[in-house]
C-alpha cells in the first residue's frame, strides 16, 4: 500500500505515521531522514544536495526527485511506504507521478489530517517558559499546577519563544495552507484524497485512517 500522508504542522501526523507503519508494516520515509541517508551514504545526489545545503541554498527538485526515486526503489518499500513531507509542490507531485509510473506502481491514498486553524494556533502557541528557572509548560496540555506560578520555582514570569509567538505561529500556518491547497486538489482530482478529523481522540484519528486503508 503506497499512502502520502499530509496535515499541518500541529495537526498530529507524527503520531498517526507510526501507528501506520506499525500497523501496516511500510516504512516511513520523510524527506528529512531521506536526505540524511543520502548524504550520510554519500551518494552522488547526496553529495550533490549538502553542497547546497552547506550553502543555506534550497536543493532543486530534481535533485530531491532523484532521492526520492532511489529511495522508493529500495527493497524495503516492495509491500508500500508512508511518504512523509513529499511532495511539497505540483511540480514535486507530477514527478512523483512520473516516478512512480517507471517503477510500476502508483499511490493508494493521500491521508490528509485536517485540523481547524483556530485550533492549530492553540495547540501551537501554547508553550510558556518560566524566565527564572527555564521550565516549559502548555497552557492546554500541560499547565503549572497552580495558575501563573512555576511549579519548580515559584516564579511568576513566564516568556514565549518566537516561534511559539501567535503571530509567527499564524503566518507559518498560513504558509502552509497556501502550499498544501493545489496539492489537495491534485489528489482530490485523482480520486485517492481523503481527509480525516484530526480534532478528535488520537486514536479515533486512527480508527478513521485504518477505515480508509483497509478499504
Ligand atoms: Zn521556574
Amino acid at each position: 500500500m503506497n499512502i502520502i500522508l499530509m496535515g499541518l504542522p500541529g495537526a498530529g501526523k507524527g503520531t498517526q505515521a507510526e501507528q501506520i507503519v506499525d500497523t501496516y508494516q511500510v516504512p516511513h520515509i520523510s524527506t528529512g531522514d531521506m536526505f540524511r541517508a543520502a548524504m550520510k551514504n554519500e551518494t552522488p545526489l547526496g553529495v550533490k544536495a549538502k553542497s547546497y545545503m552547506d550553502k543555506g541554498e534550497l536543493v532543486p527538485d530534481e535533485v530531491t526527485n532523484g532521492i526520492v526515486k532511489e529511495r522508493l526503489q529500495e527493497a524495503d518499500t516492495q509491500k508500500g511506504f508512508l511518504l512523509d513531507g513529499f511532495p511539497r509542490t505540483i511540480a514535486q507531485a507530477e514527478a512523483l507521478e512520473s516516478i512512480l509510473k517507471d517503477l510500476g506502481k502508483k499511490i493508494d491514498a493521500v491521508i490528509n489530517i485536517h485540523v481547524d486553524k483556530n485550533i492549530l494556533m492553540d495547540r501551537l502557541t501554547g508553550r510558556i517558559i518560566c524566565r527564572s528557572c527555564g521550565a516549559t509548560y502548555h497552557k492546554l496540555f500541560n499547565p503549572p499546577k497552580v495558575a501563573d506560578t512555576c511549579d519548580r520555582c515559584g516564579g511568576h514570569d513566564f516568556y514565549q519563544r518566537e516561534d511559539d509567538k501567535p503571530e509567527t505561529v499564524e503566518n507559518r500556518i498560513n504558509i502552509n495552507l497556501e502550499q498544501t491547497k493545489p496539492l489537495l486538489d491534485f489528489y482530490e482530482a485523482r480520486n485517492v484524497l481523503n481527509t480525516v478529523n484530526g480534532e478528535q481522540d488520537i486514536k479515533l484519528v486512527f480508527k478513521d485512517v485504518q477505515t480508509i486503508l483497509d478499504k
